[in-house]
């Protein structure tokens, strides 16, 4: 380990049991993310009273979660902050990228493009990295839970993701959430669901494919729009006699409007349909239907995308917001530029996770790139407030790529900016860039290289 190293007990055992990216790699995409062949279980038990990391005199911040927005902030909290310690909480293994994964299912990037370890940035930007699962945040006590011990934090950063609300279709039925979960998972969250995912794609054999979105807001909106093309190309590359039905809860597809219906209905006429205002009434995973408000649909196979929410990581921090009648939002009630908490303002919520901010347009568009730019923002943040100093605004954009062919490459894009009103209210522009072509492929290519030499290299 380098002199730099701050890694602490848990990772450096996590190391000797072999957990090595190599390895991971040759043990392919479902072991690298730890389900199937268990290497996400938990390498040691110890009792969750125990302290995981001594105090070193340090300001610690704590962040719970590794993925975009956590690594992310992990690196940049150590360049800007060096006397603060960072330590970074994950319960898997190694990263694994959902930006890029639909191109992963047709192997237009391999494993290998996706997976990244954990150990090495920690390494190189002097963090220490706990592979671990966070059972509860006291934010009374400044304190993170795990299950093999407890942190104490002078920070604390939730960069959670994302959870899947089952329970709006299907109430407690725990047999139904269980056999949706099981038989039909959707890959919308960093886990062994896009191995699975990959397969069904890869074993189909013909006949209806209904992928439905959830309800806005949710990760990722214009994804599952490129997913049902990157699917619909394989399955005419490979003559496979389906038809993919996108049910849409939308009025219309968005983002990117027009450059999705000009590739549907100029690459794919035969095999995707869109059906507008179809939200989803019951889901019937025993029975293979789907009952929307656009009319019934039979299926062979289905991507059923639940309404999404913040990860359970924000619920547990009491950090849900509730609407004018009490209600909770489902998502993390935050300053909408410093994405702190009112009354706990060291404490911070970034990416996916996040509520809504604006009037205008309500939520940021829930990607890696928001994710991104939110860490390195608080990054900033912590750092002042750390110095005493005032937290001064940092703006940030939005820019998703979307491969819609692949034979040629050719993807269409959207861009978003913010500005702060004169009325202190934050505003969106948005442009869409409706025309598929090679070059919006190359600059995909090049903005994800740029995010994983951001916060992932080693
Ligand atoms: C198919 C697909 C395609 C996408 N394409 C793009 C794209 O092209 N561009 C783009 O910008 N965005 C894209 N996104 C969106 C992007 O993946 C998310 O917006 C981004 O990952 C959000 O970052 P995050 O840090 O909020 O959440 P995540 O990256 O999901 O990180 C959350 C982390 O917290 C961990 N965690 C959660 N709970 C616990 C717990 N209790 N204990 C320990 N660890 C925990 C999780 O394991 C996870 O690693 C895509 C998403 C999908 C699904």
């Amino acid at each position: 380990m380098s002199g730099r190293t701050a890694t602490g007990t848990l990772a450096d055992r996590g190391e000797n049991m072999q957990f090595t990216r190599r390895k991971l790699l040759k043990a392919g995409a479902a072991a690298a993310l730890g389900l199937s062949t268990g290497i996400g279980a938990q390498p040691l038990i110890m009792s969750t009273s125990s302290e995981l990391v001594p105090r070193t005199g340090k300001r610690r911040v704590v962040i719970a979660g590794g993925g975009w927005g956590g690594m992310t902030a992990a690196r940049h909290i150590r360049e800007q902050t060096p006397d603060l310690e960072v330590v970074l909480l994950e319960r898997n293994p190694v990263f694994w990228s959902c930006p890029l994964s639909n191109k992963w299912l047709i192997d237009v990037v391999d494993t290998n493009f996706l997976v990244h370890s954990y150990m090495s940035p920690a390494r190189r930007h002097g963090y220490t990295f706990l592979q671990t699962e966070i059972v509860d945040i006291d934010r009374a006590a400044r304190r993170v839970h795990t299950a093999q011990g407890h942190l104490d934090y002078d920070w604390l950063i939730v960069s959670g993701g994302i959870r899947y609300g089952f329970e709006a279709w299907f109430g407690n039925d725990r047999k139904a959430i269980e056999y949706t979960r099981t038989h039909y998972p959707t890959a919308y969250i960093p886990s062994a669901e896009h191995a699975l995912v990959k397969q069904k794609v890869r074993n189909f054999k013909g006949g209806t494919f209904v992928l439905t979105l959830p309800p806005p807001p949710h990760r990722c909106p214009p994804s599952p729009y490129e997913r049902a093309c990157l699917m619909a190309w394989w399955f005419k590359q490979n003559k496979v006699p389906a038809k993919i039905v996108i049910l849409d809860p939308k009025p219309n597809i968005a983002p990117i409007t027009a450059g999705y219906k000009m590739a549907f209905s100029e690459l794919y006429p035969d095999i995707i349909t869109h059906v507008p205002n179809a939200l989803v009434k019951e889901f019937d995973p025993f029975n293979k239907v789907v009952k929307t408000a656009a009319g019934d649909f039979k299926f062979d196979d289905a991507l059923p995308m639940s309404p999404h929410q913040a990860a359970d990581l924000v619920w547990k921090a009491g950090l849900i917001g509730k609407t004018p009648d009490g209600k909770p939002t489902g998502w993390a009630a935050v300053h909408p530029w410093f994405y702190n908490v009112k009354d706990d303002p060291q404490v911070f919520v970034i990416g996916d996770s996040v509520g809504a901010v604006s009037p205008h347009f309500g939520h940021y568009p829930k990607s890696g790139h928001v994710a991104n730019r939110q860490a390195r923002a608080v990054a900033t943040y912590i750092g002042q407030q750390a110095k005493g100093q005032e937290l001064k605004p940092v703006i940030i954009d939005n820019l998703c790529y979307m491969l819609v062919n692949n034979s040629p490459r050719e993807a269409i894009s959207v861009q978003f900016d913010y500005k702060i009103g004169e009325d202190g209210v934050l505003r969106q522009t948005q442009i869409d860039d409706n025309e598929r072509r090679a070059e919006l492929w190359e600059s995909d290519l090049r903005w994800v290289g740029h995010m994983f030499e951001d916060f992932a290299a080693g």
